[in-house]
């Protein structure tokens, strides 16, 4: 087997060990989600080049017998400096981070790799408003990567449809989401569980989470939601990835209030 293998790579994070080298965690469409060591001293250039959310082409030297990875060159081609110049962004980054580390296993490697690119790119370049319905954006499609996407056409009881495209319902009609079932249900279908458990989503919402799956990215960011429907589906969403993450996951901790 070749020791020597360039892949493309986005850098996730990045701790010290021992006295002057660095881990990476990185993931890339070639081999997921993997870590990396950074030799050398504070100033070398890989040091500086290999910082959470760069991405390029990485040349990685691969030790069978120590069964360990080694960076030895680092061609960035994405930097996204204005992730650290905000506080949200700097959140919300984490947040993608910790997500695609923690929950690798089972997940389609290219598109883990996509997804995460594209949201860190609106990031870098959107403004903090814009970011903040890409992060539910990122969040939906995340589900997705993890198959745990509820079904936004029809009632999860009785099979009815739940949204119009046509516009014809109104924005104010009222849907739920079942904590226990995983599925939206129409207004009909409360009765037939414990209210304590359904979630209010209004058509609005429901339609918008439609769309990120069927519409192109382009025309979802065209959609103007009310700001009740954003709070709405963050609070959905959030409640969503952190059930379905099944692990804790410290950048929502660290984002309370942020995110
Ligand atoms: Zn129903």
């Amino acid at each position: 087997m070749n020791r020597n293998q360039c892949v493309q790579g986005l850098i996730l994070s990045v701790k010290p060990v021992g006295e002057d080298n660095r881990l990476a965690t990185i993931v890339s469409p070639e081999k997921g989600v993997f870590t990396a060591l950074v030799y050398g001293g504070r100033k070398g250039k890989l040091r500086s080049s290999v910082t959470p959310y760069h991405s390029g082409k990485l040349w990685l030297y691969c030790d069978e017998v120590k069964k360990s990875i080694k960076i030895s060159d680092f061609d960035v081609t994405e930097y996204r400096t204005g992730i650290r110049e905000n506080l949200y962004k700097s959140c919300g980054a984490a947040l993608c981070a910790e997500l695609v580390i923690k929950t690798q296993s089972g997940i389609d490697n290219d598109k883990t790799w996509y997804l995460a690119k594209g949201y860190l790119d609106g990031l870098h370049l959107a403004s903090e408003m814009e970011c903040k319905l890409g992060t539910l954006r990122f969040l939906w499609r995340f589900l997705d990567l993890l198959g745990l996407q509820a079904d936004t056409e029809f009632c999860g009881f009785c099979g009815n449809p739940l949204i119009s495209n046509s516009g014809t319902s109104p924005s104010n009609m009222i849907l739920w989401y079942s904590t226990t079932d995983n599925t939206f249900l129409c207004n009909d279908c409360i009765h037939s569980g414990d209210i304590s458990s359904f979630i209010k989503i209004h058509h609005q919402g429901l339609h918008y989470l439609h769309s990120i799956n069927t519409a192109s990215p382009a025309e979802v960011r065209r959609l103007i939601l009310n700001p009740e429907t954003v709070q709405e589906l963050h609070e959905l969403l959030f409640y969503l990835i952190s059930r379905f993450a099944e692990t804790r996951l410290k950048a929502l901790e660290a984002g309370i209030g942020i995110l």
